[in-house]
């Protein structure tokens, strides 16, 4: 199941591409004209416009199960401090996520498989735009993805700094947490900083409230239930003798499942409200439900396995590993068809994290991400599928 060796250089290529024109959120025009022209450069049906700057390449050999495999296509705002040739020209943009990666290695099996006449049945490459923030795949999904190209099942895949380059790791179940954010408003009476007397100071509400939402995750949900409730602002005050007259604190909750996120809802709304009503304040909450979680389903995950020992061995393929409390939005496309989604490792010689100035993603791992999908695709549609 290995890739030419040709097309591992045109991986490279397109990778190094990728990497020098990073686009951000549903600007990923020229990105999705790359992937175009080489999809249909193979004789693969493109589809452009789908969830706004997404694609879509279909390729059938008669007829037979119909799966998805998708990579998302987006950067990130960070200023590369990398220097080699392929570094970012757009400066305040970078490919700090592997998503150029993702990209080079879907556009390689779909090549790969329009060489191929060893499987039967629809493979629809979905290219999807905006992954880091703005729920490209919601976008995608709501845009008929699934309607327009009918899909049995739906498979993702990420880079994963920390996992050694020729590993993979999956989970029967949870992969990633959902994903949340909140504001709370709290009102007080603002007034002059030496006459607390005469105010309702918000900034100490505000403070005992931080406080009061550690007791979320530590006391009120059972300690089976994993969850993280994280502030990561606080705006009030302008001047060193005022006390201001409102304070906005900002957070993110993280978790996995929806039954949890309501009851963090709830938990959140009780305690805000609770707490400014104790000061004699008031709080208005609002909650955003951004991504759910990203849970495997059981048979896919079993196919994916399957795949991944094929690529690199059983002994390379760390199962049922620890779901991580990021969040992915690929998350919508299994919320509505079964599915799984895989970690590859890239670690070599370094570990650079994801989202760090310094990342790139590993070339050496382009050749294994595009003969996992290759395999995917024969463990559902080859001549040995099940
Ligand atoms: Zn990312
Ligand atoms: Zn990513």
């Amino acid at each position: 199941m290995s890739i030419p060796e040709a097309l591992i250089a045109d991986m490279i290529q397109w990778r190094h591409t990728l990497h020098a024109c990073p686009e951000m959120a549903f600007e990923e025009v020229s990105t999705a004209q790359l992937v175009a022209s080489v999809l249909r450069a193979h004789g693969i049906t493109v589809q452009e416009g789908v969830g706004r700057t997404g694609v879509v390449g279909s390729l059938s050999r008669g007829t037979g199960p119909s799966i998805g495999l998708r990579a998302d296509m987006d950067a990130l705002p960070l200023v590369e401090k990398n220097q080699f040739a392929h570094k970012s020209q757009h400066e305040g943009k970078m490919h700090a996520c592997g998503h150029d990666g993702h990209t080079a290695m879907l556009l390689g099996a779909a090549v790969a498989l329009s060489q191929r006449s060893d499987w039967q049945g629809t493979v629809h490459f979905i290219f999807q735009p905006a992954e880091e923030a703005a729920g490209g795949g919601r976008v995608m999904v709501e845009d008929g993805l699934f309607e327009r190209f009918p899909c049995d099942a739906v498979f993702g895949m990420h880079n994963w700094p920390g996992l050694p380059l020729g590993r993979f790791a999956i989970n029967h179940g949870p992969m990633m947490a959902s994903f949340d954010t909140f504001e709370i408003q709290i009102q007080g009476a603002g007034g002059h900083a030496a006459m607390p007397e005469k105010s309702i100071d918000s900034l100490v509400c505000a403070s005992h409230l931080v406080v009061a939402l550690q007791t979320i995750v530590s006391r009120r949900l059972p300690p089976q239930e994993t969850a993280v409730v994280s502030v990561t602002q606080i705006h009030g005050g302008e001047a060193w003798n005022v006390l201001p007259d409102s304070t906005v604190i900002r957070g993110t909750v993280r978790c996995f499942s929806i039954a949890t996120q309501r009851r963090i809802h709830a938990l959140l709304t009780e305690l805000s409200e609770g707490t400014a009503r104790t000061h004699g304040a008031t709080a208005s909450v609002s909650y955003h439900y951004a991504y759910p979680a990203t849970i495997n389903s059981a048979a896919e995950t079993d196919m994916a396995i399957v795949a991944a020992t094929a690529t690199v061995g059983a002994g390379q393929v760390q199962r049922d590993c620890s779901p991580s409390m990021a969040s992915e939005d690929f998350a919508f496309m299994l919320n509505n068809k079964p599915g799984a989604y895989i970690w590859l490792g890239v670690d070599q010689d370094s570990s650079v994290p994801l989202h760090n100035p310094h990342y790139d993603f590993n070339d050496e791992a382009l050749a294994l991400g595009a003969a996992y999908w290759v395999a995917l695709v024969n463990s559902r549609m080859g001549p040995g599928a099940r």
